[in-house]
């Protein structure tokens, strides 16, 4: 027991947490320190970590506090929200989540804990919701190919003007027409990606703009910000004939009625699903779609879930055509996207899955009807109602009665839109009920209105409802696939959702040492506030005296990262890694500019960054210049030396992973930002590795102007199969003017007419609780020993594994950061078995592989963080040793290759039911290699999947297995 917890045990409930969060105790801690050669932790940061980068615990972190009270103060605070009832719309909607889908999916582990698809034999459960969620898709926009979600709807709408840019046949034309009835931060994120790809964002009246400007495409909100809806089909044409492709950022709710901008001939079509039963989080996260035509597959950003086939010729789903994505294509690819929000893209598919296309009939129905009732009440006392049509939003012309009546729907506990100086938006939801349209009505004509709901509901229903355009009622069916007809009542819902959590493998069943992904513990007591009522059902527009505890809560958080990372301020807004990336390098580019030095452009890169690296210098118009490593994967300082000179003049940024991707912590780091910044530029830190740093050293402290953190690595987000994630940057000083700000609520005073990067102010506002939380439970006593753990516990692998399987890179004294990287090449050299086999053998261990051929090809990278046990790791090294003495069966000339179970890796229960056993090993070699697993066996559902044939038969979309046959 360390001296600081025993001291905690004293007086307070036995929940201390960081002894729950760090996986080895204290005497395993002793055992791996020998096994390694140090003699303490403190000597294996010395020995480990530069000198010159290590500082002490910040003072600003608190002391550690116990799981009981951390969950007490952050209710204390959050219960200073005011959850009112918002019907304020604007792409944010009041939604009920099935509670099947709550506690199965959303509070549950083996759900969220998940890694990105990568290994698809051991992520069919949650590629089956994906390609689910793809199809749902396809049917409610008309079109022929959907991706499995973006961040949000902001930056999906920037998404389709740069396909639009990239697949439109107006090759000489620049302009890109946005309909002054977008939802204001859909603009604004369109505005911000425009500006370094130089394509000119015109704005206004659709119809006239067109007739004005020579433009590559257009964008339109379907209905509309203010609720309106209007036939395209005329202006698509139109666009069309000017060979200009037409976007539609549709919503969701509103397409089960109304005929798709697909069948009206739009080409792009995306918005939120957050509607379809995510909570709206006070912005996030929920999962944005993105729909096109079938000929722009190769130009959808995002992925893509398709079906392919198994070894046994059986249909399985992987993630397809990988080739278009930033990890191979680089500054080339057709996005920047890595995490996304496969989770709540999930829960989008599953709401639908459960409701079924009569049951979402029968809720689009019913919103729309609650709102026909509303309107026709208002309309018959004189309130002029703007649109002429409309679903679920309603804009009204109050003039100077606005303000009161807005105040009034206030204090009766509902918030609706201002518009203008003089109206009013009102949207309907899911929620809404026939009392709450009476407390409207209260709030907008006072208590003696003396309207009768009935009445106008029956008279409604006799004259029809023309609030919908005759022209544009869905005609066609929708979601016919038996999945979206089968699972409605509770009981098969639940043992569908069972079903296919069962075929994955997540942090519910063993370790997942994805090197670069830091996938610790994603702690229950970090889970809970999620989705208490507080957080969950906050509109991220809410006025911000009811968001106090929102408020509070982020700017704690804000000082505890300040603290972590040494930075001036904190950026809040992307929802990823690579959002932060592209966040930091827009900071750069705009500083630059108003230094008079907006000539500055190119970017320096190692050849060891990840690919978002590239992806995101791109995206901010700089050129990159890639910087060579050495033999020990450190960066080359001479060779970055000599390019930072040469490129003193036009010298804008270098981007740093550290530690580096290599799993090392490199001397000369601070070297390396001085060399840049005497050439004129700023360094751009990586932070993906920051857990190999917390407490121990700060980026801001090395010589990083701008750093991101993931905080679904370093700080307990769990990444939900996907994603959600966050990517909050931080920064020096100087950068602050140029951070990102939000059209509709301001977050930053200094910068004030800068315009967002993310849909929400705040990005995925709720789970940034997560990461209070585990700072919070940690105190920065914890968070150092973390760091400390994570560092031993990669040692120690590294250290057992080296006889094995060579590590690839070492630092100083022969040790490794966080990560180590294992060799596979001089194996695969003499043997023919390739790191694939590797990676799906594990899965026959019940092991996730490590992150395969990054950065290196070849090699696996290995990071065990420091919630993992000593007995987990050695399971994990067991594993590894067995693998590389079935190697050596190969190598010894016992089998060849494809004889060895390696090679037919990973075996299914089809495999050991099938009468011709025909291997030269046993069955039980191939499916029980370990004594573990006799007691709990995870089994692949499917034999290794064919990616070549998959892509080369490119089919995104759910069909009867059999048809699929
Ligand atoms: C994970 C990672 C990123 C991208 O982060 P996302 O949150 O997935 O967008 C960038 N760089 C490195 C080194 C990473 O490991």
């Amino acid at each position: 027991m360390c001296p600081h917890s025993l001291s905690l045990h004293t007086l307070e409930h036995h929940d201390a947490f960081i002894e729950r969060h760090i996986g080895p105790s204290v005497e395993e801690q002793q055992a791996m320190l020998e096994a390694t050669g140090f003699q303490t932790l403190e000597d294996m940061i010395q020995r480990t970590v530069p000198a010159s980068i290590r500082c002490d615990i910040p003072a600003e972190l608190d002391t550690p506090r116990t799981e009981t009270e951390t969950l007490e103060r952050l209710k204390a605070i959050m219960s200073q929200n005011i959850v009112k009832r918002s019907m304020i719309g604007m792409g944010f909607t009041d939604a009920i989540t099935p509670n099947v889908i709550l506690r199965n999916v959303l509070e549950n582990p083996g759900w969220y804990t998940a890694y990105t698809p990568y290994q698809p034999e051991i992520s069919q459960g949650r590629l089956e919701g994906l390609l689910t969620f793809q199809q749902m898709i396809m049917d409610l926009t008309g079109l022929e190919l959907a991706n499995a979600s973006l961040l949000d709807e902001a930056t999906a709408a920037a998404e389709a003007m740069t396909l639009c840019k990239r697949m439109s046949k107006a090759k000489h034309a620049n302009v890109f027409i946005v309909d002054e009835q977008l939802h204001p931060q859909n603009i604004s994120v369109i505005q911000t990606r425009a500006e370094p790809l130089g394509i000119e964002v015109v704005i206004g009246d659709v119809a006239s703009l067109m007739a004005q400007h020579n433009y590559f495409g257009v964008v339109v909100q379907y209905p509309d910000t203010l609720g309106e809806i209007k036939d395209y089909q005329a202006l698509i044409q139109q666009a069309h004939e000017q060979k200009a492709l037409f976007c539609a950022a549709a919503d969701i709710m509103a397409l089960v009625l109304l005929k798709s901008p697909g069948d009206l001939g739009a080409d792009v079509v995306f918005g939120s699903s957050q509607r379809f039963g995510v909570p709206m989080g006070y912005g996030g996260p929920s999962a944005a779609y993105f729909a096109t035509r079938d000929a722009f597959k190769r130009s959808v950003p995002g992925r893509i879930i398709g079906v392919s086939v198994d070894s046994r010729g059986k249909p399985a789903l992987r993630m397809a055509m990988q080739t278009r994505e930033q990890h191979i294509r680089r500054e080339k690819a057709m996005s920047n996207i890595c995490t996304a929000q496969a989770l709540l893209a999930n829960m989008a598919a599953f709401y639908a899955v459960y409701h079924g296309p009569e049951g979402l009939k029968i809720i689009a129905s019913r919103i729309h009807r609650l709102t026909n009732i509303l309107a026709a009440g208002l309309s018959s006392k004189g309130v002029t109602i703007v649109n002429t049509h409309w679903f679920d939003t309603l804009t009204l012309e109050l003039g100077f009665a606005r303000d009161a009546a807005y105040e009034r729907a206030a204090e009766l506990g509902i918030n609706l839109r201002k518009i203008g100086d003089t109206r009013l938006g009102i949207t309907c939801d899911e929620r809404t009920t026939r009392e709450e349209i009476h407390t409207l009505w209260k709030a907008l004509l006072g208590e003696t209105h003396h309207l009768d709901m009935e009445a106008l509901d029956y008279q409604l229903i006799e004259n029809g409802t023309p609030a919908l355009p005759a022209s544009l009622l869905r005609e066609n069916e929708i979601l016919t696939h038996p999945v979206f007809n089968t699972h409605h009542s509770e009981t098969e819902m639940l043992r569908y959702l069972k079903k296919l959590e069962n075929k994955d493998i997540s942090l519910a069943h063993s370790m997942i040492a994805l090197g670069s992904c830091t996938m610790k513990l994603n702690a229950t007591a970090e889970m809970i506030p999620v989705t208490w009522p507080e957080l969950a059902n906050m509109h991220p527009f809410a006025p911000r005296e009811q968001a106090l505890g929102y408020q509070q809560m982020i700017d704690e958080l804000d000082q505890m990262l300040r603290a972590i990372t040494g930075f001036d301020a904190i950026c809040m807004q992307p929802n990823s890694g690579a959002q932060g990336e592209y966040a930091g390098l827009m900071a750069i580019r705009n500083y630059l500019r108003a230094k008079g030095e907006g000539h500055r452009n190119v970017c320096l890169i190692p050849t060891s960054a990840h690919g978002t690296n590239p992806a995101s210098a791109a995206m901010v118009d700089m050129q990159v210049v890639l910087i060579d490593c050495d033999a020990q994967g450190n960066v080359d300082v001479e060779d970055l030396r000599n390019k930072a000179l040469a490129h003193k003049d036009d010298l804008a940024a270098l981007m740093i992973t550290y530690p580096s991707t290599h799993g090392v912590f490199e001397e000369e780091i601070k070297e390396i930002c001085a060399i840049v910044h005497e050439c004129g530029g700023q360094v751009y830190m990586d932070g993906a590795n920051l857990n190999a740093q917390v407490c121990i050293s700060k980026p801001a402290e090395i010589g990083a102007d701008v750093s991101h953190m993931n905080l679904h690595k370093t700080f307990c987000i769990p990444h939900g199969g996907g994603g959600p994630g966050m990517g909050p940057i931080g920064v020096k000083a100087h950068l602050v003017p140029h951070l990102a700000n939000h059209p509709v609520v301001q977050v930053n005073n200094d910068n004030q007419n800068n315009t967002a990067v993310s849909a929400a102010p705040w990005g995925s506002a709720s789970i940034l609780s997560i990461s209070w939380v585990y700072i919070s439970l940690m105190g920065g006593i914890g968070l150092r020993q973390a760091t400390e753990v994570a560092i031993l516990s990669a040692n120690y692998i590294a250290n057992r594994l080296n006889e094995h399987f060579p590590v690839l890179y070492t630092g100083r004294n022969g040790r490794v950061a966080h990560e180590c990287i294992i060799d596979l090449r001089p194996l695969k050299e003499r043997t023919g078995i390739t790191e694939e086999d590797v990676a799906k053998r594990l899965m026959d261990f019940g092991f996730h592989a490590p992150t395969m051929s990054f950065p290196v090809p070849g090699t696996l990278m290995i990071e065990p963080t420091e919630s993992e046990s000593k007995a987990e790791l050695d399971r994990f090294i067991e594993a590894m040793v067995q693998i590389r003495q079935e190697i050596a069966a190969v190598e010894t000339g016992e089998m060849t290759a494809e004889q060895s179970p390696l090679r037919h890796a990973p075996h299914t229960q089809a495999d050991l039911m099938d009468a011709n056993w025909d291997r030269v090993y046993s069955r039980e070699q191939g499916a029980f290699p370990a004594e573990w697993l006799k007691d709990a066996k995870v089994w692949p559902s499917v034999n290794r999947i064919d990616n070549v044939y998959g892509d080369r038969n490119l089919f995104c979309a759910c069909v009867p297995v059999e048809d699929y046959r």
